[in-house]
């Protein structure tokens, strides 16, 4: 997805609300209508007294008062009759999602909260985090499977996703290589890495290398076909995520797409972080030493040591 569809798509679930708003304003003033007697005429009363106090500013005082208090007896007389009808007072008000904007979006020429907020949404969903989102937090990231050295090094590795995550800038964020045998917690970081960054706003994709390298061989194939597979994403997001290095399938294809990609995002200032199971020799050998100067010269290197989390949990079960 481009970048700006983001914020068409944010802006279209904001007009749907205030759609929505209209139409149950639209609806209640009917059955009101329907069903009350005067109320109609005190409701036109009322917009007409609404109307005389945006012109009041050019009367006197006096008059301003006066326009005032008719108003005020009109909007009480309003309530009396909704009460006394069994309704609520504020059935026949707007009732927007947001009292901020007034479901409009924007707050003077400022992007609204609700509209950051919606914006974020349409990250996370093409992010390829969306369940991901509640069950990998830095908070409920736990140490207990760590011990003595290999906890200190864990502990310093949290802190510093975290910091990164929430300092996060485009253009100025640096690479990260999380290196480590599997099962100590590389994916749950970065996805806790991803959805802080997200939720800053910025543009993120998660992928797993087998997924990522699959779409490069797809669209190798079908790059005339009416909707070739979009790759332009993991050269344009602020932050891309490759899962599990080391587990797609390897060929000399691959290994240029790797290259190509890791290194237009390096040239471009764009932020990558990667997550292996390999080791560097692994990687070496895997790979070439184009890759794997990139990868150390230019990446920050966290290594990830202990026993596998997910063994230790099931041994605990049976204990
Ligand atoms: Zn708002």
């Amino acid at each position: 997805m481009a970048r700006a569809d983001f914020l068409a798509k944010a802006e279209n679930t904001i007009s749907s609300r205030l759609a929505d708003v209209r139409r149950t304003f639209d609806n209640h003033i009917r059955e009101v209508s329907e069903k009350i007697p005067g109320f109609s005429e005190v409701d036109l009363e009322l917009q007409k007294a609404g109307q005389k106090i945006l012109f009041s500013s050019f009367l006197g005082v006096e008059a301003i008062d006066e326009v005032r208090s008719e108003y005020e007896k009109l909007v009480s007389r309003k309530k009396d009759l909704l009460i006394s009808n069994g309704y609520p007072e504020d059935y026949c008000d707007y009732k927007y999602y947001c009292n901020e904007c007034n479901d409009t979006g924007y707050v003077g020429a400022k992007r609204c909260k609700c509209l950051k907020k919606e914006i974020n949404m349409e990250i996370l969903k093409e992010s390829g985090l969306y369940t991901l989102a509640q069950k990998q937090t830095f908070d409920n990231f736990s140490l207990d499977y760590y011990q003595n050295n290999d906890k200190i090094a864990m502990e310093n590795n949290v802190e510093f996703l975290k910091e990164y995550a929430e300092e996060f800038k485009p253009g100025s964020s640096s690479n990260i290589i999380l290196l480590g045998p599997t099962g100590l917690g590389k994916t749950h970081l970065s996805t806790a890495t991803a959805i802080t960054v997200i939720n800053k706003g910025f543009y993120t994709i998660y992928e797993t290398a087998f997924k990522l390298f699959d779409n490069y061989q797809n669209r190798r194939f079908s790059y005339d076909s009416d909707s070739p597979i979009d790759l332009d994403k993991y050269y344009d997001c602020d932050l891309l995520i490759i899962d599990d290095l080391g587990t797609e399938f390897i060929s000399s294809y691959t290994v240029s797409c790797l290259y190509d990609l890791i290194n237009k995002r390096i040239n471009m200032n764009k932020s990558t972080i990667i997550n292996t199971n390999l080791d560097a020799d692994q990687l070496l050998k895997t790979y070439n030493d184009r890759i794997f100067s990139r990868l150390f010269g230019e990446f920050k290197v966290l290594l990830f040591s202990g026993t596998d989390i997910r063994e230790q949990k099931i041994k605990n079960n049976i204990d």
